[in-house]
């Protein structure tokens, strides 16, 4: 038995507000009915205005964000097909061993795991490989905390003359760090529900620009649960070819409307300013930021290198134990040598301060060489920059 609320930092999956709770807390409903179908309708039309598409389709699936890598691949591509890809962290790699599974063959990039994409790389690739379908860029490193700014990667295809589909992931950015679908060309987003869409685990999206639609209709990979065709028909009535996930549809229209009632513009703003205030922190300690690149600093965590011979899962271990908080562990080449802190979701103020004298106060149980000052370094940033009603900064 613990008492009081267990802090979960992880960058995904996030802390779930209790009103997404309350409008889950439902009797499980008739998915073929009218009531459903305006549910649905809401639940994808809300879809297309978060990730900011009007030509666009948005589908969604009761899945991970896995399958939504998956469906995105074989839903606008066909065996042998090339696509390129860029090595920035875990979550890329394991995109491409997908790509590898379902017959395609990806051109990596290796990348520096302490930047997002190099748009220059990128650029020449493209250059020197015309065939090239597809470029498949994680949009946040949610294992490095580095983040790629997606229209650099537009204007890179742009310049070298290619029409390949551009195909994001923003499983851990999404309402967290801006996406312009339409604006930047953005022909299949991958997401998921549990990260900057304050959901628990369990639905998984495309959103499906007409250039996507039109590939798709002379793409030939196998695919059956994740076919777009199968869903559009439905969709365009709210209705669903197979059993939705409807309780989770039910917070994720909730989910939807936090998001817009804050402003999706607000809400980056405030995912910047805690990250601001976390770098602040890690650097007040002495620590290292795993990220070197100030262009690509996540806003949805923050990656912290441990000092030499320190253990990072001996640190949260501690963390664990005595604050009942959890912290992201590394993970592949990173494990034990960082710690992620999640700042995304639903998160305020208060909680960063929670969660970053959390690290302190574990620092110096764990023995871990730092100075102390890091949670007071973030705590004057905050005031610094409170948002103050009416929207006028804190005087100076
Ligand atoms: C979490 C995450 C995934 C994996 O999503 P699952 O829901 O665990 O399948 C993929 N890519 C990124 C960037 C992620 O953050």
């Amino acid at each position: 038995m613990r008492a009081g609320r267990h802090f979960l930092q992880i960058p995904g999956p996030t802390n779930v507000p209790d009103s997404v709770l309350r409008a889950m807390d439902h009797p499980t409903m008739d998915h073929r009915s009218a009531a459903f179908a305006a549910l649905g309708k809401r639940a994808l039309d809300g879809m297309k205005r978060i990730v900011r598409t009007t030509a666009g389709h948005v589908v969604i699936y009761p899945g991970s964000g896995t399958g939504a890598w998956e469906a995105a691949l074989v839903n606008a591509l066909s065996p042998g097909d090339a696509v390129l890809m860029v090595e920035t962290g875990h979550f890329a790699s394991l995109w491409k061993r997908i790509a590898e599974k379902l017959g395609l063959e990806p051109v990596m990039i290796q990348s520096n795991w302490r930047r997002g994409v190099d748009p220059q790389p990128l650029e020449e690739t493209l250059r020197a490989r015309p065939d090239v379908k597809a470029v498949c860029v994680v949009q946040n490193e949610t294992s490095t905390g580095c983040a790629t700014r997606i229209d650099e990667v537009r204007a890179a295809m742009d310049a070298a003359g290619s029409d390949a589909l551009l195909m994001v992931d923003t499983i851990s950015a999404l309402a967290s760090i801006e996406m312009r679908m339409d604006d930047w060309g953005v022909d299949v987003i991958v997401a998921g529900s549990q990260k900057g869409l304050m959901l628990p685990p369990g639905l998984s999206f495309n959103a499906v620009s007409p250039k996507a639609l039109a590939a798709h209709a002379k793409a030939t990979s196998i695919r059956a649960y994740w076919d777009w065709s199968d869903m559009l028909g439905p969709n365009a009535k709210g209705f669903f070819p197979y059993t939705p996930a409807t309780n989770l549809l039910y917070g994720l229209v909730e989910a939807i409307d936090r998001l817009e009632a804050e402003g999706l513009d607000a809400v980056f703003a405030r995912h910047d300013r805690h990250a601001e205030a976390t770098r602040r922190a890690v650097r007040a300690w002495g620590l290292e930021l795993w990220c070197e690149e100030p262009r690509h600093y996540s806003s949805s965590l923050t990656a912290v290198l441990m000092p030499e011979g320190h253990s990072a899962d001996a640190l949260r271990a501690v963390i664990s134990d005595t604050f009942d908080m959890s912290l992201g562990a590394g993970l592949s080449k990173l494990a034990d040598k960082v710690f992620r802190i999640g700042h995304l979701g639903d998160f305020n103020d208060l909680m960063l301060m929670g969660t970053l004298s959390g690290v302190e106060m574990g620092l110096a149980l764990a023995g871990v060489p730092h100075q102390k000052g890091g949670a007071d370094a973030a705590m004057a940033y905050l005031v610094e920059t409170a948002p103050q009603k009416g929207g006028a900064k804190a005087a100076a």
